[in-house]
């Protein structure tokens, strides 16, 4: 693999050779190898001590059976994951995917990926993922109720405060991780509010943990954009997704002055030069459960929909990705640069292929992958978990300013490390290296565990 310094491709050909198939993994682990030259260089024994070696094998992996029964009464089985990777600075912590896309290979990549920005987070989190194939569009509440309850009756032993404290990520949000919390008190009978994160706020939830993810990737972006002397006024930006990291980026992005004409969901996109009218889309996505189709029939007017084509045709100055991995390819990174972008921020997990995030780089786009740019969400867990642990509940002002703090500290510190190790500038090395450091060196103190 070009690029990779011997010992690192080393690594690499054994993680191809023991994850056979796992592609999202490889592309993970690629990424980070990729930035590690510079400091193997600098400190042999992070390869010596075989730290990054043990860093690609994930500590536990766990995987189950989810039966349960659906609102005719047939029987559904369905695929539960949780991938225990790295605990050296904290418990695991990451979330839970519910899509039918989920196998090993991708709770692999987000769990791996996860360690390096709990670490850029500065708070005391190791790293983990899970999930499942199961599908929640179209189904009931009680059909999505009975699959989260059975989901837990075997989730819930390998979980605690101090052992690996899930949330929610793609198709697990707040009810989700309602009818989780439930079923976990239920059976443990022990009210444990430090077991997840992304509760409501009346049950030990945290304020702004539902707006943390997106409202962190704006703050991310201001800080590069005040980096370069420029602010978000007056700029256009492109959002994909209408999830739940999309739907508060747009809300911080219009609050800082900036405007997004164009978000999107898996059926198509749509284009609002007059700026995307957020409450809308918040109504069709986390009330009616709707595609954002639904959008141009309420709005009429200039309002577009497409079915067809690439959100990134749309020219704008920022582009945040907030849909999924890989939704951003090397032509539309093409058609971006052409249309004059200058700065792209990761708020989804790996949402840019490598071809696309190699013609950023070239083309001197600011590029901010996501486990820096994202990191807001999983800092805000961490944040409930605080407050969780001094049976505490602090106002959503203070948790919104520890939250801007901590995104303030992981831009100082990508560009502070990327300085250190020859790359000034660049995020992705700044990112990968700053994550790496230290957990390997949380590693080495703990032994050959
Ligand atoms: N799923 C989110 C992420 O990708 C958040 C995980 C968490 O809050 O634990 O970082």
């Amino acid at each position: 693999m070009p690029g990779l310094d011997e010992k690192l491709h080393d690594i690499y050909d054994e993680v191809l050779r023991r994850n056979a198939g796992e592609t999202e993994f490889h592309q993970a682990v690629h990424e980070v190898l990729d930035s590690l030259g510079p400091v193997v260089a600098k400190h042999p024994h992070y390869a010596d001590a075989a730290v990054i070696r043990r860093l690609c094998e994930p500590e536990r992996q766990i995987i189950f059976r989810v039966p349960w029964a659906d609102d005719q009464g047939n029987v559904q089985i369905n695929r539960g994951f949780r991938v225990e990777f790295n605990s050296a600075l904290g418990p695991y912590k990451g979330g839970l995917r519910f899509h039918p896309s989920v196998y090993l290979g991708i709770v692999k990549f987000l769990g791996f990926e996860q360690i390096f920005k709990n670490s850029l987070t500065g708070l005391p989190i190791g790293g983990g993922k899970g999930g499942s194939d199961f599908d929640p569009k179209g189904r009931s509440d009680a059909e999505v109720m009975r699959f989260c309850q059975a989901f837990m009756t075997e989730l819930y032993r390998h979980i605690g405060e101090y052992t690996d404290v899930p949330a929610g990520d793609i198709g697990v949000g707040g009810r989700e991780v309602g009818y989780l919390f439930g079923q976990y008190k239920r059976i443990t009978n022990r009210y444990e509010s430090g077991v997840l994160t992304g509760k409501g706020v009346t049950w030990g939830g945290s304020q702004v943990r539902t707006e943390a993810t997106g409202y962190g990737t704006v703050y991310f972006t201001h800080e590069m954009l005040k980096a370069r002397g420029e602010s978000y006024d007056g700029k256009k930006v492109v959002v994909s997704g209408s999830g739940n990291v999309a739907i508060y980026a747009i809300e911080k992005v219009h609050q800082l002055g900036g405007t997004v004409v164009a978000c999107s969901d898996s059926s198509g996109y749509i284009v609002d030069e007059a700026g995307i009218d957020l409450d809308l889309v918040k109504d069709i996505k986390e009330n009616r459960r709707g595609r954002v189709a639904e959008y141009v029939e309420a709005r009429g007017g200039g309002a577009r929909f497409s079915a067809s084509g690439s959100i990134w045709e749309v020219p704008c100055d920022i582009a945040l990705p907030c849909a999924t991995q890989n939704e951003l390819n090397g032509t539309d990174a093409k058609a971006l640069i052409a249309s004059g972008c200058t700065i792209v921020a990761e708020g989804a997990n790996m949402p840019c292929t490598p071809d696309a995030v190699r013609l950023f780089v070239e083309a001197g786009v600011g590029f901010a992958p996501g486990k820096a740019a994202n990191a807001g969400g999983v800092a805000t867990s961490a944040l409930e978990m605080q407050q969780n642990a001094s049976r505490d509940s602090w106002s959503f002002e203070h948790t919104e300013a520890r939250l801007a703090e901590i995104m303030r500290g992981i831009h100082t510190r990508c560009l502070e490390t990327a300085d250190e190790y020859g790359s000034p500038g660049n995020y992705i090395a700044g990112a990968n290296i700053g994550g790496f450091i230290q957990v390997a060196d949380a590693m080495l103190a703990l032994g050959l565990i």
